[in-house]
């Protein structure tokens, strides 16, 4: 017997599903407190009088209908669960064997996978003693009977799956409308074969085991486990597969077949179940080799009766009828269960597009459209770049730090002042005016010596000019790159799902970038050969620093004249200078000390305009890029008529159109279920009180 975990379980899942205790009685099953289904209890009652014949009320028949109808519609593929009764077994427990006995109807049975695709069964109970039978797959239906439903499903196997014997996941539907079939809906899946067959592909144990997986795990699926009683239950990949997603068993039925095979101890292994099956055990002996379908239930009725080990088991843990009924009770329990929530996700997803579908660009229908939306997107393109790179707003891209313009061109350009007052340094101690003193030299002329030659002066400062006129060069072009980087992101953003509105902004910005990175090129090629050519200030500041430097004059004459000084003093922006060289220069030195202050005074001024000259120049530029120049030179290449010009917009790309087909696939596909569950939900609540 078993333990008391497992007999708890037993009773926590027939609470969940409603199934009565004494099942043999056929009691109405009572619904759990659902909401919208809150009427349901007499909806699901049953009366079961015939075992096979449709047994419960006519009312619950619309619950499955139209849960069958949005397994029509596919509303899965929407990630939608259905509550779907999935039949899983290792091969050959006899998975076929019980939806046959189910369905009254015989089909492809036998060794080898002959179940490929996820067959689902539809079985309806109609009064009509004729059988109707037909498959649906590809969106056809192909009708057939009960001779040639074997062929009929091999064929439609084979044209989904191939002929070979791999599988796939296209689902094959076969409704079974017959005269005292229980009104059920089940998928079969293949069988769990750990080694493969001639001919099957070699990772046929892990795409089966997938396939079971995804139909298994929803919590929505109520798993049909057939096991052959001639084997033990512990060894079953089903079970195993079936426990990784249910535990407890608590969704979980099992379908003892084969009970002919194996009596010996079959009492004994359903009622210790050993592995945990929530939903309860149900033995069947199904039809065996060419006996009829009524001769296959008479047998197994007589078997159940009669057979001295078999008979003891409980009349409401066997036979083909008993199933049928568990399985219908369950059956209604569960779709009462899960219909608010399908009703829920429904809305939620179809919310969810419809907003999707909305927030995409719309597609264009004329030029005049088109028209719209391209000032559109320039007007709003300017406006953030205004505020990246004029006015430092920047809440359009609070985390994004590239992208706050004002603040990282003000980086750059005290980074680059900062590499210009380093590049002028040079080691003054060593060598100190000698330079001059060279200079000097080479540019006397007759004349009276104390006129300090102005081209010696010019020369110095080429000199120094030319030294340092790679920064400027270098700034202007780190800053156009950082702003071309900016200015295309923004476009980009502002023209994505546009593709023929995209590329040709991109292009304008290619070539505006290129104009405007030339301009400031020159401009600063111009700044430097003005430093060059002339030496002017207005700047009081520079007599003032000369002045200040020129006080050091005397103390620099001392050590010259007299030579018991020591040879080094200290100078104010030059800090310890040796001096000892300049005695045997008497002539130029004092010239020299005076030139080299006027240069130091001078080229304070100088840096301080490179560094200012290009601020305004770069600040000028911005600001026409983004007022006036990019938008103008986006529509000069978008307007373009030999680019195909604003017509252009017109056609989609193709990834947009692919989505937008998707999204209203998709929305109708939710309002067809919408309808479909509106309408039961209406009957419930009009039959229900
Ligand atoms: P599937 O691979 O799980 O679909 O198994 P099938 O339904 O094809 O059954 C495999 C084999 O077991 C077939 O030869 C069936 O005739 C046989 N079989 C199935 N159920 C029973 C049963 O209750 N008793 C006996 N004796 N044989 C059965
Ligand atoms: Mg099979």
């Amino acid at each position: 017997m078993a333990g008391g975990k497992s007999s708890t379980l037993k009773k926590t899942a027939r609470h969940n599903y409603n199934i009565p205790e004494t099942e043999n009685s056929a009691s109405a099953i009572v619904p759990l407190n659902v909401d919208p289904i809150s009427m349901v209890p007499e909806e699901l009652a049953i009366v079961v009088d015939a075992p096979l014949v449709s047994s419960y009320n006519d009312r619950i028949r619309p619950l499955l209908d139209a849960i069958d109808k949005l397994r029509q519609l596919k509303v899965m593929q929407e990630g939608i669960q259905l509550p779907t009764i999935v039949v899983v077994g290792d091969q050959s427990s006899g998975k076929s064997s019980v939806l046959e006995s189910l369905a009254g109807i015989s089909l492809p049975r036998g060794q080898g996978i002959c179940t490929r695709v996820p067959l689902i069964m539809r079985l309806q109970h109609h009064s009509n003693p004729l059988p109707e039978l037909h498959l649906q797959f590809h969106g056809r239906t192909v009708q057939t009977d009960e001779n040639h439903i074997c062929d009929a499903i091999n064929k439609a196997t084979d044209e989904i799956a191939g002929s070979g014997k791999g599988i796939s996941h296209t689902p094959l539907t076969l409704v079974v409308k017959k005269n005292g079939v229980p009104d059920l809906t089940m998928v079969d899946l293949p069988g769990l074969t750990r080694v493969p067959v001639h001919g099957q592909p070699e990772d046929i144990y892990e795409q089966i085991s997938a396939m079971i997986t995804e139909y298994i795990k929803p919590e929505e699926s109520i798993i049909l486990n057939v096991l052959s009683a001639t084997v033990d239950f512990t060894t079953c990949e089903s079970i195993r597969m079936s426990q990784r997603v249910d535990k407890t068993g608590l969704r979980t039925l099992a379908v003892v077949t084969k009970a002919d095979k194996a009596p010996e101890g079959l009492l004994e292994k359903v009622m210790a179940d050993d592995v945990n099956i929530g939903l309860g055990y149900v033995s069947v002996r199904n039809r065996i080799g060419d006996e009829s379908y009524d001769e296959a239930r008479n047998e197994e009725a007589r078997l159940f009766q009669t057979h001295p080990l078999l008979s003891k088991i409980d009349k409401s843990m066997v036979g083909i009828p008993v199933l049928a009924q568990k399985l219908v009770q369950i059956q209604a329990a569960i779709i009462a269960k899960c219909l608010p929530d399908i009703v829920r996700k429904i809305n939620d997803k179809l919310n969810e597009n419809m907003s999707e579908l909305n927030k995409m660009p719309p597609k264009f229908s004329s030029v005049a459209e088109a028209m719209k939306a391209f000032m559109w997107i320039i007007g709003s393109s300017k406006e953030s770049l205004r505020k990246i790179l004029l006015r430092g707003e920047f809440e359009e891209y609070p985390d994004d730090k590239h992208m706050h313009g004002t603040a990282r061109l003000a980086e750059m350009l005290s980074q680059y002042a900062e590499e210009l007052r380093k590049s002028a340094e040079s080691n003054y101690s060593e060598n100190f005016l000698m330079e001059e003193i060279k200079v000097l030299e080479e540019t006397k002329g007759i004349g009276l010596p104390n006129f300090l030659p102005r081209t010696a002066f010019l020369i110095i400062l080429q000199r120094k000019v030319n030294e340092i006129s790679g920064s400027p060069l270098q700034f202007v072009s780190k800053v156009w790159d950082y702003i071309e980087t900016v200015v295309l992101k923004v476009l980009m953003q502002h023209t994505e799902n546009y593709q023929a509105l995209e590329s040709s902004t991109r292009r304008a910005a290619q070539n505006i970038f290129v104009r405007m990175k030339e301009k400031s090129l020159n401009r600063v090629l111009e700044i430097i050969e003005m430093e060059k050519i002339s030496d002017y200030t207005s700047d009081p500041e520079y007599m003032t620093a000369w002045s200040k430097l020129m006080a050091n004059n005397n103390a620099f004459l001392e050590v010259m004249n007299d030579h018991s000084k020591p040879t080094k003093i200290m100078i104010e922006c030059f800090g310890d200078i040796e001096l000892g060289h300049l005695r045997l220069f008497p002539s130029q030195r004092e010239q020299a000390f005076d030139m080299k202050m006027r240069i130091t005074a001078y080229w304070k001024i100088v840096l301080k305009r490179l560094v200012d000259c290009m601020a305004l120049h770069m600040l000028l530029s911005v600001k026409s890029l983004v007022n006036r120049d990019m938008e103008m030179e986006i529509v000069n290449v978008h307007m373009d008529p030999e680019g195909g010009g604003i017509e252009r917009m017109l056609e989609e790309v193709p990834s947009v159109a692919i989505k937008r087909e998707r999204l209203n696939k998709s929305i109708k596909l939710l309002k067809d279920s919408k309808e479909v569950v509106a309408k039961v939900m209406d009957r419930i609540a009009i039959t229900g009180d």
